[in-house]
Order: C-alpha cells, then structure tokens, then sequence
C-alpha cells in the first residue's frame, strides 16, 4: 500500500481513529450497544450500500456522510477503503466506517483493517450480528442442531474473479449446514454442484430474503428444486441461502402460522400485517 502525500505532512498524533463497525443485517434493534453508541455521536459516516436507513437515521444531521457503496462491476482492484475516509483519518478526524452485518464476514474488513494498519491510522473493529445469525433466529432455523448438523460453514457462492471457475468443493465440507452469502445469482448451478459433491438432492434449503426487516421473505425448498423455485419467486436481495437437515428443524413462533414441510416451495412473510 502506498501511503497518499498527505501522510508524510502531518505528525503521528494528527490521526483520526476509524472505526470498523457491523450494523448487523437491517433490524436496527440488533445493533451493539456499541455500534449505537458511535453512531448516535458520530462526524463522519462511510457506509456501504448494505446498510439501511432505519440505521442511518441514528446518524447526527450534521454528520458527513459517505456512501462507499460498491455495485456489481466495480473493478476489484481498487483499494478497498474509500479515499475520502483516508484523507479525514489523516487530518485527524474521527470515521465510522459502517458494513453490514459483521465487518470480518465477507464484508472486506480485514482488508480495509490491513490499509489503516499499514498507514498507521489507529482503528478498532466492532463486531456486528452477521446476516447468517440474523436470518437463523428470524426464521427459526437452528444453524447446528443435536439431531441434524454440528457444524456450519459460511461460504460465498461467488468465488474470486482469479480463482478457478468451480471450486466448490474445496471450499465447503460434505456435510453440516452451509449457509451461503451471495448466492441468489447463481443458486441453480450451486444447488447442482453440491448434489453432484454427495449432498442428496432432497436436503433442506432455505433462501431468507431481507432478514430481519419488515419485508423479510423465507422460500423453503430442497436442492433439486430450489433453484427454479427462487427463479420463480423472484426474492430480492441481499438474500442468503441455508443448507441442510437443520432446515427441516425451523421452529416458526406461534404468531405465524406454520406451512407444511412436506409441501416446498412454500414461501411466508415475516410479519402478517
Ligand atoms: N458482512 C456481511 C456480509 C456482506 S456480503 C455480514 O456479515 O452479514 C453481502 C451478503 O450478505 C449478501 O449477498 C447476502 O447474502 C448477505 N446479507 C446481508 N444482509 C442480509 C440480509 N438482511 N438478509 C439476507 N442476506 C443478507
């Protein structure tokens, strides 16, 4: 990493602090206390596209706000951490830097982390509820169960652009639950390639669309279907996809009334109005 000019023209104690923080997946009430509490107080934000209003709302008026989203097509070259929170943590100003869910889960923290490391800007990472827990205890479905998985993997569906074109298998154990980040685009030829990897074609899968949002959707399937169920129910996303036995295991609270297993694709709301 080379550091910008500005690096060299100001003394070591100048620096602001940045803040890595996890919003957690949308439900503002399952921020930390202290990501709230940065938050509530804070001069400059830098958030991902991820990351909801509901949550920003918490951001002072006055408060410089930065959106650092990165669509589809940026080039992923690019540093990861956006040069304008560079340029205030070196005048010595303060940044939260905000991601979804848990900064260290897929959301390239550790490498904006190695960044401000390297140019000697003091930083903290804050933890945050990632989507893969949020989405489990919205819907009710245990992530490791006595009777059905003890373990859980978290992978990405979409592998690096260097990486090869199918390494699956290499990536994700043959059996205990597998939740899968990114993996609505190409969930037929995942579905696919872990069938063919030994899974069989009837395990459980669910697909949680918005967890932990008011427009929460979950489409509960099985491997072999799954796939064209999705393309048909047409979620949106940021979605993630559950595997496994623990699937079957969804306890759905008595508010919401429960759809037959054995009946998939079934899709439900997270709150009937
Ligand atoms: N750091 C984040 C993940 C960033 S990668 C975390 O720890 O949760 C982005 C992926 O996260 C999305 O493609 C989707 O698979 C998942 N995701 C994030 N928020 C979500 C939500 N509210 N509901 C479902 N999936 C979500």
């Amino acid at each position: 990493v080379t550091p910008p000019p500005l690096d060299r023209c100001l003394p070591r104690g100048a620096r602001g602090r940045v803040y890595l923080v996890g919003a957690g997946p949308g439900d503002p009430e399952l921020l930390t206390l202290r990501a709230h509490r940065l938050l509530v107080s804070a001069k400059v934000v830098a958030y991902d596209e991820l990351v909801g209003k509901e949550i920003l709302a918490l951001v002072p008026e006055n408060a410089e706000r930065i959106a650092v989203g990165r669509r589809k097509g940026t080039n992923p070259s690019a540093p990861s951490i956006h040069p304008s929170v560079l340029e205030r943590a070196l005048a010595g100003i303060d940044v939260v830097r905000l991601k979804g869910g848990d900064p260290f889960v897929f959301g390239r923290g550790g490498e904006e982390a190695e960044q401000l490391a390297a140019l000697r800007i003091p930083f903290e990472v804050v933890a945050g509820v990632s989507a893969a827990l949020g989405a489990a205890a919205a819907t009710g479905i245990p992530l490791t169960h006595r009777d059905a998985a003890s373990s859980v993997t978290f992978a990405t569906a979409q592998a690096r652009h260097d990486a090869s074109a199918d390494d699956l298998a290499a990536r994700v154990p043959a059996e205990g639950t597998l939740v899968l980040y990114m993996g609505l685009g190409n969930l037929a030829e995942t579905a696919a390639r872990l069938i063919s990897l030994g899974r069989p074609p009837s395990t459980p899968v669910a697909i949680v669309s918005h967890a932990t949002l008011p427009t929460e959707r979950t489409l509960i399937g099985d491997l072999s279907s799954i796939g064209e169920a999705a393309a048909i129910a047409n979620l949106a996303t940021p979605a993630l996809v559950i595997v496994g036995e623990v699937v079957a295991h969804r306890v759905v609270p008595a508010a919401e009334p429960a759809q037959p297993s054995t009946s998939p694709p079934a899709i439900s709301a997270r709150r009937t109005a």
